[in-house]
């Protein structure tokens, strides 16, 4: 493949994987990638829609009793004392039941919501040790950090954890100090957009006493929420291998499951560039703001328009630098903002070497966070496109040795956006004025 058909078509997680469909037969309509052409092939599993297995829980005890649920078909996983947890379908409960056998059977994938990433990337983090390092963070921080929850994904299982770094106010006090939010993992499989939040977050609190570094802190209001998307996260790691999930987890009902989450939003909803179809990976849902975390932004967002000035949402990949609109071509209207976008962008560029452009300089997307962001409240809305640049290249599971290095190119672009929470069009200010002259950040605390 030629390197500029390469660089085409290696399409942003936050608009549409439809353009790999010439290269890589993926099918835009449905769920589920075919044939899919990836380095790391071996470690994707079959998407959920094709994927019939059940976990069945089987009242028995003794050798005995386990036996003849392994002689029915079932891959016993799990061993209690009065049960046994194992892999199997529904013809194979058939024959439990002709057995009576007492029997719990669930969807694989409900069953396994809290497994795991395959062994090699075991330095991303799950659900769980997510939440239990952002606590670790907290307990670290000397009383700048708090955790709380903005709400819950579909399953209403798991918190949507934001990390507050403030010196002054804690949890959802109160702040009049300007604001920031860094987000990641909207979409389910892209585990890098958590590690970099993530990382930023235990970068500024092990680094809260530098000098550079408590300035900017003692100022501003720093809102951190790596994970939008704990369901779908989860789902894409639930049977130890990579699922190629991207939406959230509705069931939309005839095996389809998800909405794209970054396709939801308020904002000219529902427009091009996404899909009323539930099966496809761009399903904008059955309403704007129609899932629980969308919903959860937006209540977020709202509850601090007087002092929230930027948005930075982190998403893989393609190495891009993203800014209003998704929906529609062509500049803002508004001059003076767009003179500080392309500022913004373009700096922040020279130091990650991503690309900076409109959303919609590849094609439409609409429904996405930063054009409702934007749109609807005119808060600086960004979103990075971390590394790789193609799925040849590793794709959306570019594996673990990329967290450091990526986590590293993007540091001095988020305290740059932080340090200019106060007012964006600072950027665009005439140098050696008000212009923001961030510090160097990558020296020490990695
Ligand atoms: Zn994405």
């Amino acid at each position: 493949m030629k390197p500029i058909a390469l660089a085409l078509t290696a399409a942003l997680c936050a608009l549409t994987p439809a353009s790999f469909a010439a290269e890589a037969s993926f099918d835009a309509k449905s769920s589920k990638p075919a044939a899919f052409k990836f380095e790391r092939k071996e470690r994707v599993a079959k998407p959920a829609a094709e994927d019939d297995r059940l976990w069945i829980t089987a009242t028995v005890s003794g050798a005995s009793g386990r036996t003849a649920v392994v002689n029915a078909g079932i891959s016993i996983e799990e061993i209690a004392a009065d049960s046994v947890g194992g892999v199997g379908n529904a013809r194979m409960t058939q024959r439990l039941t002709r057995l009576g056998i007492p029997f719990k059977a669930v969807p694989l994938a409900q069953r396994f919501h809290a497994e795991d990433f395959p062994a090699e990337d075991a330095a991303f983090h799950n659900y769980q040790r997510l939440t239990a390092d952002l606590q670790g963070l907290v307990a670290a921080s000397g009383g700048l950090a708090s955790l709380f929850s903005i709400g819950g994904g579909w399953q209403g299982d798991k918190q949507i954890w934001c990390l507050r770094l403030n010196t002054t106010a804690k949890g959802e006090e109160k702040s009049n100090k300007p604001a920031i939010v860094y987000m990641g993992t909207h979409h389910a499989r892209e585990h890098l957009s958590t590690e970099v939040p993530f990382l930023l977050a235990k970068y500024l609190v092990e680094n809260r006493d530098k000098p550079e570094i408590a300035g900017l802190l003692a100022k501003r209001d720093v809102y951190i929420i790596p994970m939008i998307n704990p369901d779908g996260a989860e789902y894409d790691i639930a049977t130890g291998q990579y699922r190629m999930h991207r939406k959230n987890t509705r069931d939309n009902g005839g095996g389809s499951v998800g909405v794209d989450l970054n396709r939801n939003y308020g904002y000219h909803w529902g427009e091009g560039g996404s899909s009323g179809e539930p099966d496809s990976d761009i399903y904008h849902g059955p309403s704007a703001f129609s899932e629980p975390e969308t919903q959860a932004v937006k209540k977020f967002v709202e509850d601090r328009l007087d002092t929230l000035k930027i948005l930075l949402t982190f998403h893989s990949f393609s190495e891009l630098i993203l800014y209003p609109w998704g929906h529609k071509n062509g500049p803002l209207d508004d001059t003076k903002a767009q003179t500080a976008y392309e500022t913004l962008a373009k700096t922040m560029a020279q130091w990650n070497g991503y690309t900076p452009e409109h959303s919609s300089d590849l094609y439409i997307a609409s429904g996405d966070t930063t054009d409702w962001a934007w749109g609807a409240h005119k808060i600086f809305a960004f979103t990075f496109e971390l590394t790789p640049k193609s799925m040849w290249d590793g794709g959306f599971y570019p594996g673990a040795g990329a967290i450091s290095s990526t986590f590293a190119a993007n540091l001095k672009p988020a305290l740059y956006l932080l340090d200019l929470a106060d007012d964006p069009y600072r950027a665009s200010a005439p140098l050696g004025l008000t212009r923001a002259q961030p510090s160097n950040p990558t020296t020490g605390g990695r």
